[in-house]
């Protein structure tokens, strides 16, 4: 089953909206003709709508960097799937390793962020992925097979959904699993998948992120089960994220 290639940007805490706003304005003039795989910024919160304006009509769709799982009510600091929707976010990415690390999230919350966003019709990235010490520690299959699974228990289609695997250790730190790595760890996710949902599973986009830059996407995106990438420093500039596009068309 063919999957289209899923290059997804991740702001974090960077870029205000004029900011944001122009690097979009940068990203669609340098966009490729040709096939182009699908196109995800995922930028804060607050800057949503100015991102939103500036994509509007074009190949690049926005995601958003979490989401409650709760309709509305006393959740001081949270946005919920319904102001998303409505501020035209397709996208959201859910358990973010930084997220896991310092904001307390765990894979329960995770499922129940993965559950409210799939019944509000938004496409789901999960982020999973081991700890340089869970990895040392030859826990890396035991971490993936729990955290794919509970972030997905109770939910029937994956249409909407992509796992993004990012190994803790890679991510920001310039150390990049190498392509063999995170193949193996795509192939496992892939099993996982296929043993909750049959066929199914040849249809979901497996991402990968974790210093994914211009140099070593090509190598990364051409391995049977890496469907994309999850990328962020490199995402926050218009050159090197142009050159992941094209990277993505090619593969
Ligand atoms: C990320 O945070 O999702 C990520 C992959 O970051 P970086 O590309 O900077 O390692």
């Amino acid at each position: 089953m063919a999957r289209r290639i899923l290059i997804a940007g991740n702001w974090k805490m960077n870029k205000t909206s004029r900011e944001g706003a122009a690097l979009v304005g940068e990203i669609l003039a340098g966009l490729p003709s040709g096939n182009l795989p699908e196109i995800v910024v995922c930028p804060p919160y607050l800057t949503i709508p100015a991102v939103v304006d500036a994509a509007r009509g074009s190949a690049v769709e926005v995601g958003a960097e979490n989401v409650h799982w709760a309709e509305s009510g006393a959740f001081t600091g949270e946005v919920s799937t319904a102001m998303l929707l409505d501020a035209g976010v397709t996208h959201v990415l859910v358990g973010h390793s930084e997220r896991r690390q310092y904001f307390g999230e765990t894979d329960e919350t995770v499922n129940s962020r993965v559950k409210a966003a799939l019944a509000a019709g938004l496409v789901v990235i999960a982020c999973v992925g081991e700890t340089l010490a869970e990895r040392e520690a030859g826990e890396t299959a035991a971490v993936i097979d729990r955290q794919v699974r509970k972030a997905l228990e109770g939910v029937e289609s994956t249409e909407k959904v992509v796992i993004a695997y990012e190994p803790v250790w890679a991510i920001g730190t310039g150390k990049t699993a190498t392509p063999d790595m995170a193949q193996e760890v795509h192939a496992q996710i892939r099993a996982i998948l296929r043993d909750l949902y049959g066929d199914a599973a040849d249809g979901v986009r497996i991402l990968y992120g974790g210093s994914m830059k211009p140099a070593n996407a090509p190598e990364l995106l051409a391995k049977p089960d890496i469907d994309g990438g999850l990328i962020g420093g490199a995402s926050l500039k218009a050159p090197d994220f142009l050159a992941l596009v094209k990277a993505g068309a090619e593969a």
